[in-house]
């Protein structure tokens, strides 16, 4: 590949914080980051996005030179542009259909379109100050789907690719909304158009042919001047950094710490953000389910419950952390003992090695997202199984369902399905422990992040080079 690299991405990798009247950056640790560290901090190479808070403007200078010595560059945003077009078109709407919610009651305002519009066209500028023709720009998102297109129209041969983080939907749900027609047209600028599964990807060419009548051929889109393909790339972790956190001596004293607060109780682990998604109140009905019918484990089994705060501006988020707040109390209140509460509740974020310590002691993970992209909880969970035992339960809703076949897949909608899985996996033998995690972690650990990044890219220039060949 020739020229530079540039990445795309509503927030940049980085925490920045307030001190001393000006700001602190420094980079911050998600999947993303981790996966293309190797990426945009190379040569020439640079991140865009938007810092994550609102920067006063005399203070906007200071931090893009601070930024420039991480490789990156700021895009921000006003506090009206952050409310419409993040809060109102990106998760108010674009986030609950994607993720298969569409109520009666969604309001689709022509503000927050006009305010999506008005964004992407900013972070398209930022990419079009600094991009040349013969560079590699990969956008990733729900929250730029029209800046494919918006660079593609000023800069006509560069090679652009996009990644979807969360899942496509199916063309019912895709087209209740009313600009369908423009986003799909802006992901169009794209040459390569990524997603986590093969379903996804069926769903995004359906739409385009649907509702666009583009030539399709399997997951090749012909357009009059270019051919663009769709796929499935499954994301991956950072599973050595899982497995070597296992093995610290800071997560091994943690360990010793959290199996002499369990003394001999079976942990099941739970960690989700914030969302409706996540399914976090079916989970807790199917625990109440299991205690109410096998009193045999009253005492016997705690369930660590992590949910981590977001987004709760948003009224329906304040509303679900209410609802879990009373679900929690009733099969708390319902089952505990003088020395024993089933629920172990968490509204907070805990540091990685914390996390690290719960997912190597917890004798059960159940991760049932109603619907996920991915999903990557899962994965780390049996990343950080360094001995082969522990049991995975996972939602078929979970893009990851279609890797992690090991596991014990459940529908999220079913409690006694859930109620009788995590009965399955607390009462399954270590063989079978072992011979499913054992297969889990082949997976987790081939099909990792680095390898997600590098097949991207090079599809990405397999798909150039072949437009070139037909010219
Ligand atoms: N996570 C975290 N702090 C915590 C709990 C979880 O940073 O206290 C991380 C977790 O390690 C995982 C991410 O949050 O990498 C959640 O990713 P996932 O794909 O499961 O769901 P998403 O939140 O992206 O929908």
């Amino acid at each position: 590949m020739t020229g530079k690299t540039i990445i795309v991405s509503n927030r940049l990798p980085v925490k920045i914080q307030e001190k001393d009247g000006g700001y602190n950056s420094s980079p911050s640790e998600g999947g993303l980051a981790t996966g293309l560290g190797s990426i945009y901090q190379e040569g020439e190479n640079v991140w865009i996005g938007w810092p994550g808070t609102e920067i006063a403007p005399d203070k906007e200078e200071e931090i893009t030179a601070q930024l420039a010595s991480l490789s990156l560059l700021p895009v921000f945003l006003s506090q009206e542009e952050i409310s419409e077009y993040y809060e109102g078109f990106s998760n108010e709407v674009l986030w609950p259909i994607f993720h298969y919610y569409a109520s009666t009651y969604s309001t689709y305002r022509q503000s927050n379109w006009q305010f999506y519009q008005q964004v992407n066209q900013k972070f398209a500028d930022a990419v079009l100050n600094v991009a040349k023709p013969g560079d590699t720009i990969w956008v990733h998102d729900y929250q730029l789907l029209l800046v494919p297109a918006l660079i593609r129209k000023q800069l006509p041969d560069v090679s652009i690719g996009f990644f979807l983080h969360i899942p496509f939907p199916s063309f019912e749900l895709f087209h209740l909304i009313p600009w369908r027609n423009e986003l799909l047209e802006g992901l169009l600028g794209a040459d390569l158009i990524g997603f986590h599964t093969f379903d996804d990807v069926q769903h995004f060419t359906h739409a385009c042919a649907r509702l666009l009548h583009v030539n399709l051929s399997s997951n090749v889109i012909s357009l009059p001047d270019r051919l663009i393909v769709a796929e499935a790339f499954p994301m991956g972790i950072d599973e050595q950094k899982y497995a070597s956190l296992a093995k610290s001596e800071t997560v091994k004293q943690e360990i010793e710490n959290l199996n002499a607060t369990l003394n001999g109780v079976r942990a099941i682990l739970s960690v989700d953000r914030l969302d409706y998604s996540k399914g976090i109140l079916q989970r807790l009905q199917a625990f109440e389910e299991l205690l109410k019918n096998n009193p045999e484990y009253l005492e016997k089994v705690v369930l660590y419950m992590i949910v981590v705060p977001s987004r709760d501006t948003v009224p329906q988020y304040k509303h679900l952390r209410d609802e879990i707040d009373k679900r929690v109390g009733n099969i708390n209140s319902l089952f505990r003992t003088l020395n024993w509460s089933p629920v172990q509740y968490f509204y907070r974020s805990f540091p990685i090695e914390t996390l690290s310590a719960l997912y190597a002691t917890a004798d059960v993970a159940l991760v049932t997202p109603m619907r996920d992209g991915m999903n990557l909880v899962s994965k780390e969970y049996v990343a950080s199984r360094i001995n082969n035992d522990g049991v995975l339960i996972l939602s078929e809703m979970a893009g990851s369902s279609r890797e992690l076949i090991d596991a014990i897949i459940v529908n999220p909608n079913d409690m006694g399905m859930m109620a009788a899985a995590i009965k399955q996996a607390l009462e399954m033998p270590a063989e079978e422990q072992e011979s499913r995690m054992v297969k889990l972690r082949k997976n987790v650990s081939k099909f990792n992040v680095k390898h997600w990044v590098k097949i991207f890219m090079d599809r990405l220039s397999e798909v150039k080079e072949q437009q070139q060949s037909l010219h």
